[in-house]
């Protein structure tokens, strides 16, 4: 299931998104927008959609749920980059230890 995510970090508190949708977004006095802990993102994901679009510094996406990988919270895209990752191995750069197989 989807998400909905705020940068608090790029959030200005300028409270658009809790005009376009204040069932899913809310702005408390001298802090960054949030996501309701109550919102119900499959109800009306166009005003979520909108909300986004029209966030003047982009802090509000979609995100996918929380992955869990070895009790640690993980982004949907972390282990895919990992496993992109290929460590360069050829016989010119490997060393041997001794002692060590
Ligand atoms: S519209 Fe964007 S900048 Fe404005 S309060 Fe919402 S998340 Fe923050």
């Amino acid at each position: 299931m989807k998400k909905v995510k705020i940068d608090g970090n790029v959030c200005i508190s300028c409270g658009h998104c809790v005009e376009v949708d204040d069932q899913v977004f809310e702005l408390l006095p001298g802090e960054t927008a949030k996501v309701k802990e109550t919102a119900n993102f499959e109800v009306d994901q166009t005003k979520i959609d909108q909300a986004i679009a029209e966030c003047p510094v982009q802090a509000i996406s979609w995100a996918e749920e929380e992955v869990v990988v070895d009790d640690r919270v993980v982004e949907p895209n972390e282990d895919q980059e990992e496993e992109n990752v290929v460590a360069p191995s050829s016989p010119e750069t490997e060393e041997t230890v001794e002692g060590e197989e």
